[in-house]
């Protein structure tokens, strides 16, 4: 560390990302799609190339009208971001600091208390239920503005929507992230049309097969979007490349492709839930594209450790609470035919 670095830097944690190995491993650590990205957002991306020596849209006009366009919300509701993990620092950015926190869930994406350290704020969460589901009477109850993932990260579970709607009748920020939502959960966007201390934060990277393409969007009133277009234009103004917006359009003009990969993933979601539980394992119940999960008897660690030994990559987290299981991404029917095969292996000793 040098002598320049701000005083205020020199303790700050950053996210760890899961591993990308190059190769050689079924990728079950960082919740991707299995599939590819759409063949429409291909043909949108070679079209896009010709013009790469001109800065793109600041506004990523076309995107924005696609994305409200998909929602039935108006292009004033919605800003596209370089994946949702920016949306997301946005936000930090303009509504929490020091004595003015963002209230979390104890476990949730590891980005928040980041980001809250990031801006001075302090890192407030509150414990998640028995069931590993988050507590919504604690969010209900408490003043602050709140940040969760619905569905939840690294548990997969889901919150009922009118425990959102209780949450949003006080005059406070409800930031909802709703990185998975696609895979079978219900979404609050059509409520920012009604409300307006609801923001929704979307990400292309999970059910949209984008992870690499780096998009994401928030979507609120128009004030708030106002405002972070602020921050937005204060910070990074071209924030969404010409490459990455292509592919945005082409991936939201094929909603056949994208129900058919959706679909997928939940038939192979349920049955890996079933099949683990046949090995003996406890899983928690998921609406997301990822499986909670422990074998009784073996520490989370070292089921990650046994798996990769054998060619499966899976996330393991050492924070109090999850450090017992492993979180396993739902890839393709054969992939997770494969895992759990692998998994019998382990757990039978074999
Ligand atoms: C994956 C994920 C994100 C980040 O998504 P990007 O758009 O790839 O930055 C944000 N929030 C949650 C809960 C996630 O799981």
């Amino acid at each position: 560390m040098t002598k320049y670095l701000l005083e205020k830097f020199k303790e700050l944690v950053p996210y760890t990302p899961g591993e990308q190995p190059q190769g050689g491993f079924i990728k079950l650590n960082t919740n991707e799609s299995p599939f590819p990205p759409s063949e429409r957002a291909r043909e949108r991306m070679k079209a896009a190339f010709d013009k790469l020596n001109l800065y793109n849209d600041p506004e990523n006009a076309e995107l924005t009208k696609v994305i409200a366009r998909c929602y039935g919300l108006d292009k004033e509701n919605v800003l596209v971001t370089n994946g949702s993990d920016e949306a997301l620092a946005f936000l930090y950015i303009a509504y929490a600091e020091k004595g003015k926190p963002f209230a979390a869930p104890e476990i949730s994406y590891g980005f928040y208390p980041v980001f809250s350290r990031l801006v001075g704020a302090e890192v407030k969460t509150f414990p998640l239920k028995e069931d590993f589901s988050v507590d919504e009477e604690a969010f209900i109850d408490c003043d602050d503005n709140v940040i969760f993932a619905n569905p939840n990260a690294q548990t997969g579970t889901f919150m009922a929507v009118e425990h959102i709607e209780r949450m949003l009748s006080k005059p406070r920020l409800v930031i909802v992230d709703e990185a998975y939502v696609d895979f079978g959960a219900q979404s609050v966007k059509p409520l920012v049309k009604s409300r307006d201390n609801l923001v929704v934060v979307g990400t292309l990277s999970k059910s949209r097969a984008l992870a690499g393409g780096r998009i994401g969007f928030v979507i609120a009133a128009r004030e708030i979007i106002d405002e972070l277009k602020l921050i937005k234009y204060s910070f990074n103004p071209y924030n969404l490349g010409r490459a990455a917006e292509a592919l945005a359009i082409g991936a939201f003009e094929d909603e056949k492709y994208f129900s058919e990969c959706v679909s997928k993933v939940i038939e192979a979601r349920e049955f890996t839930d079933k099949a683990v539980k046949e090995l003996g394992m406890v899983t928690v119940k998921s609406q997301a594209n990822f499986i909670l999960m422990r074998a009784p008897g073996i520490d989370g660690g070292e089921l990650k450790e046994k798996l990769m030994e054998r060619g499966v990559l899976v996330r393991h987290f050492s924070t109090p609470g999850l450090s017992p299981f492993i979180r396993v991404t739902i890839g393709s029917m054969e992939q997770m035919k494969t895992f759990v095969k692998v998994l019998k292996n382990i757990i039978s000793g074999a």
